[in-house]
Order: C-alpha cells, then sequence, then structure tokens
C-alpha cells in the first residue's frame, strides 16, 4: 500500500486552518480505514512567512497527530514557492496539493488516487464550472488561458495547483531549476502519463483571498513570460511591420512631391509618427526589459525558499 501526503502552503489563514484541519484529518483517516492509502500518509502544512498565528496552529496539530507536520519558511516567498517546498519535503509515494481555504473540493483526492493506480503519473484537478466566480475573473480566466495557449504555452484550461503528483514526477520536478515559478506550466511540461479529474470549486470559507487583483495581473504575466518567447517575437514582427509601412509611405511622399503639384505641409503628418513610433518603441523596450530582469533573477539562481523551522516528521532528507 502507498503512502499519501497533502501539501498544503498557507499564508495568514489562521481564521480558516482549524476547519481545514479538521476536513483534511477525517479525510485521511477515511482514506486509510478503507485501505486505500497506507498509515504512513501524511500532512505537510507550508508556512509562507505568516504573520498571524499560523504556524503555532500547525505546531498544535503537530503535536497531537505524528500524521501532520510542518514547514516555516523564513519569509513570504508567494504562493508557488510554498507549494514547492511542501512537494520536495514529504516522503509521501504520492503527493497532493491543495490551498488551504478549502476551495478545492476534497473528495476529488479518491478519484486521483484510483486514477494514479491505473498508471497515470500526474492528476490534474479541474474545476468542471466557474459559477463561484465573478462574471470579470470568468471573462479575464478564459481570455487568459486562450492567450497562453496561442503563446504555446502548454497549460490545462482551469486547473490551478490542485494535482496529484507521483514522488516520480516530483523528483522529475527538481531538475527543473527556474526561479520564476509558474508550476501549472512547469508541470505539464515534466510528461509522462497523466490524466484529469474534475470537480466543483466552492467559495472561500473564511479569510480574504490572498490574490487581489494586482497580485493576480502579476502571476498572468509571470505566466506569460516565464513560460513563451512569443511576446519578444511579436516586438521584432511589429519593427518589421512598421518599418515595411514606412518605407511604402516615403515612396508614396516622394511621389507626391515630384509627380504632382499638391502640397503636404502637413502638421499631423509630422507629429503623429513620432509619438506612435515612440510609443511602440518604449513598449518594446519594455518587453525586452521584461525578460531580461527574469534572466537577471534565473543567473543568480538565489534559493526558492529557505526554511526556518519544522514540526514533526515525515520528511524526506
Ligand atoms: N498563499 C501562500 N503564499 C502567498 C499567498 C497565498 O502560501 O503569498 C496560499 C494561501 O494560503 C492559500 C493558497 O496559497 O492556501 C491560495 O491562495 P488564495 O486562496 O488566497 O487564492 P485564490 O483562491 O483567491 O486564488
Ligand atoms: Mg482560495
Amino acid at each position: 500500500m502507498k503512502a499519501l501526503s497533502i501539501v498544503v502552503p498557507c499564508y495568514n489563514e489562521e481564521k480558516i486552518l482549524r476547519e481545514t484541519h479538521q476536513s483534511l484529518m477525517s479525510l485521511l483517516k477515511k482514506l486509510i480505514a478503507s485501505g486505500k492509502i497506507s498509515e504512513a500518509s501524511n500532512i505537510c502544512y507550508v508556512d509562507d512567512g505568516s504573520q498571524d498565528k499560523t504556524y503555532s496552529l500547525i505546531e498544535e496539530f503537530s503535536q497531537q497527530s505524528n500524521q501532520v507536520s510542518g514547514l516555516k519558511l523564513s519569509k513570504n516567498k508567494g504562493h508557488q514557492n510554498a507549494l514547492l517546498a511542501g512537494l520536495f519535503s514529504v516522503q509521501g509515494d504520492w503527493v497532493v496539493s491543495i490551498d488551504a481555504d478549502l476551495q478545492d473540493d476534497i473528495s476529488a483526492i479518491e478519484p486521483m488516487i484510483k486514477a494514479i493506480q491505473s498508471g497515470s503519473e500526474i492528476v490534474y484537478g479541474v474545476r468542471d464550472d466557474r459559477t463561484t466566480d465573478s462574471i470579470f475573473k470568468r471573462l479575464t480566466a478564459e481570455l487568459y488561458y486562450q492567450l497562453l495557449s496561442k503563446l504555446g504555452v502548454e497549460i490545462i484550461p482551469n486547473h490551478a495547483d490542485y494535482r496529484m503528483m507521483t514522488q516520480r514526477s516530483v523528483s522529475a520536478l527538481k531538475d527543473y531549476r527556474e526561479v520564476n515559478l509558474f508550476l501549472r506550466g512547469m508541470i505539464p511540461l515534466i510528461g509522462f502519463n497523466s490524466s484529469i479529474v474534475y470537480y466543483k470549486r466552492g467559495v472561500r470559507l473564511a479569510g480574504e483571498s490572498k490574490y487581489p487583483f494586482k497580485k493576480m495581473l502579476s502571476f498572468a504575466w509571470d505566466g506569460v513570460t516565464s513560460m513563451s518567447t512569443t511576446p519578444l517575437r511579436l516586438v521584432t514582427t511589429t519593427g518589421a511591420v512598421v518599418f515595411t509601412i514606412t518605407v511604402l509611405l516615403s515612396l508614396y511622399t516622394l511621389r507626391i512631391r515630384f509627380l504632382t503639384t499638391e502640397a503636404v505641409p502637413g502638421w499631423a503628418s509630422t507629429v503623429l509618427p513620432i509619438y506612435f513610433l515612440g510609443g511602440i518603441q518604449i513598449l518594446c523596450i519594455g518587453i525586452l526589459g521584461e525578460y531580461l530582469g527574469k534572466i537577471y533573477k534565473e543567473v543568480k539562481a538565489r534559493p526558492r525558499y529557505i526554511v526556518e523551522k519544522t514540526c514533526g516528521e515525515n520528511f524526506r532528507n
């Protein structure tokens, strides 16, 4: 029988963690009792540098049960890094990651186990509807997935970071050393047999979203620039198109100057192109700068997370 590790990244989740813990513990007990997973199964909470009592709650849980362990990161490193810290620290044969607010339906874990038993190395949890989201979020998400696939990023629509992986695929992930993390784009790159389990996503039970609009936007942009260089090619294409138009326009102007008597004392035709081209140039430099910034970070290869302390057992060494 195989052991399951549940990895839960938590950032300022004191309002909800107790409830989450109860649900996860009863699920774990149920799965163990029904012989789906072994006694060695466990839950690992990763405290992503919370300012509230999140970590003391985690310590409390780990004292109550040796099936619970906790990691405390040295500072807030963001959801993706916290998740990675958890994935790389647990020792379960199967590892499932889930958000602390339990918006993702935990009953999907059982079908995920089935999928793994029938040969998948990675099982993606995919929301089968987005009715709990605002229309705005639904629309932007839809557009975003389309944009990513146009840019050549292999991504599973409506899949966030709720997925189960075998220890084998987790160790494959270790070879991806990038610092700019966009896990839902990176994991499909691993390959192997994979499958999808559909579930309904609920609303956050307490506390507020740690992804306000600004953070969401920056995560979306990271997704594009960490996974695709197509925007750079678009810059080149734009340059080429503008250049071609300018050449044609010059020929046209020469024709008017030498072959007709029409005067062209155009103010607009002088000033507008300056602003137009100036704008495009600044935009293109900006895009180049974005990638340069990423390269800068990658070259420095700073650690993606630092573990400050741990509680409980069940860690890999
Ligand atoms: N989270 C984290 N570090 C952060 C922000 C969020 O570990 O800097 C965790 C958070 O505790 C939760 C998960 O990431 O478990 C998803 O966050 P949230 O539910 O706020 O995002 P949303 O569901 O609104 O997209
Ligand atoms: Mg949430």
